[in-house]
């Protein structure tokens, strides 16, 4: 909201609250002011011998009622539509009425006869500050008739009380418009405060709601990215052949495990596995064929890693590796050994193998608690060693590098 449609608004809801506070006002005044009227009728036709003071009070009633049956609450108008001429019109013809009195009176009457018509005229204009004082226009139009016509009284007779009651009157209206000015000034910083308030809230709702949406787009922005590296990062980390993770991953885990071993003072192993005459099977069988083959393979290996540093990768063509972090060379050999059978089992078909009638691999086993001199190319070159010997040593089988001894042990 800008600072000139605010202050519109606010000028607006007190203009309504002015409104509202009038018509509200004028239809509770309407029993009182008919009940004092009769009173004062009342009064002068039975002890002043002036039954037409009725006639007054008559025409009081009507004005009385006809606001009141239009303002009555289930009258079916709202105050709010209720015109502020209507009231104006029928504020004025109440005045005009009140103001008569002490004037009929004195002159029906006489001037000693007049004391309770400007007594009870008086009561009825301060009483209208009271009541429509939220409106400058509908106490004057009270007021003012009143105010004259006690001036009048008091001034055409002879009475020094009624000089006094004069003089009294503007000191009292005075007061009034002070007492009314002050109580105004204070519903009208009320009302600004909430419509600021409102607007304020309003305004910091909105903020929260633009900087919620923000933060919303930035998180999906930033999963969206992220998941978008991790996928990236899985792919440049896994073999798309097989689905099992590729060199470029398996020689950064080594570089990792071997400096972690090296640390921790623990043993890692790495058996490196070859698809027996594969060379045949692809002659055979087709390179498409072969390609299952490796996949079957792969599945095999990914199989035996069974724990969570365990990693399966494909190195080479048809050559594999097994990395085994906190493994000791007895474990190593066991899962190699229960590798190399679970492909065995398999019995993918090799009619071209001098091992036997289905696909075999030969495994070579190295174990090392890495120093500062040892790296994971040190380890490659073991096992790979092994696995030439496990080659050599009629294929179909795991052989375990020693490297205390230099030497290989044949097992399988
Ligand atoms: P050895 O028992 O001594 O390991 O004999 P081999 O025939 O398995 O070994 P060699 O190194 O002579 O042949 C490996 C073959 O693997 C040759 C190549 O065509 C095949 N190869 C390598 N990569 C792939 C591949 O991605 N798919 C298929 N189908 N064949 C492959
Ligand atoms: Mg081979
Ligand atoms: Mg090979």
């Amino acid at each position: 909201m800008t600072t000139g449609t605010r202050s519109e608004a606010i000028d607006g809801e007190i203009a309504q609250t002015r409104h509202e506070l009038l018509v509200q006002n004028v239809r509770s005044s309407t029993l009182p002011t008919l009940l004092v009227g009769a009173l004062l009728a009342g009064s002068y036709a039975y002890f002043e011998g002036l039954p037409e003071a009725w006639w007054w009070w008559w025409g009081l009633a009507v004005v009385l009622g006809g606001r009141w049956l239009l303002l009555r609450p289930d009258s079916g108008v709202a105050p709010k539509t209720v015109s502020l001429r209507t009231l104006y019109a029928s504020l004025a013809t109440t005045g005009l009425l009140w103001a008569a009195a002490p004037l009929l009176v004195f002159f029906a009457v006489g001037e000693n006869a007049v004391f309770t018509a400007l007594l009870l005229t008086i009561g009825i204009a301060i009483a209208a500050f009271g009541s429509y004082g939220m409106d400058g226009r509908a106490t004057a139009l009270v007021t003012l008739p009143i105010g004259i016509a006690v001036l009048v009284t008091s001034a055409l007779s002879a009475n020094p009380a009624y000089y006094a009651m004069g003089l009294a009157l503007p000191l009292l209206y005075a007061h009034q418009f002070f007492v009314i000015k002050q109580a105004r000034k204070a519903l009208e910083k009320q009302i600004r405060l909430g419509i600021e308030n409102a607007a304020l809230i309003a305004e910091l709702n909105a903020h929260a709601e633009k900087t919620s949406a923000e933060l919303d787009r930035r998180m999906e922005t930033e999963r969206v990215l992220r998941a978008s590296r991790d996928r990236a990062e899985r792919l440049s980390a896994t073999d798309s052949m097989t689905g099992i993770a590729n060199r470029r991953y398996f020689d950064s885990r080594l570089k990792s495990e071997v400096s972690r071993a090296f640390r921790a003072r623990s043993s890692l192993s790495l058996v490196i596995c070859d698809i027996d005459f594969f060379k045949q099977f692809n002659d055979l069988y087709g390179h498409q064929q072969g390609d299952e083959c490796l996949q079957v393979f792969a599945r095999v290996l990914q199989s035996y890693c069974r724990r969570g540093g365990d990693v399966a990768a494909r190195i080479g063509g048809e050559e594999f590796a097994l990395l085994l972090p906190s493994t000791d060379h007895t474990a190593a050999l066991r899962l190699a050994e229960q590798a190399r059978a679970g492909f065995d089992d398999t019995a993918v078909p090799h009619a071209g193998s001098k091992v036997k009638g289905n696909a075999t691999a030969s495994f070579g086993a190295a174990t090392f608690i890495p120093d500062s001199s040892n790296t994971g190319d040190v380890l490659l070159r073991c096992a790979d060693k092994a696995l030439y010997r496990a080659k050599d040593s009629g294929r179909n089988c795991v052989v375990s590098f020693s490297e205390l001894e230099d030497d290989a042990a044949v097992a399988g």
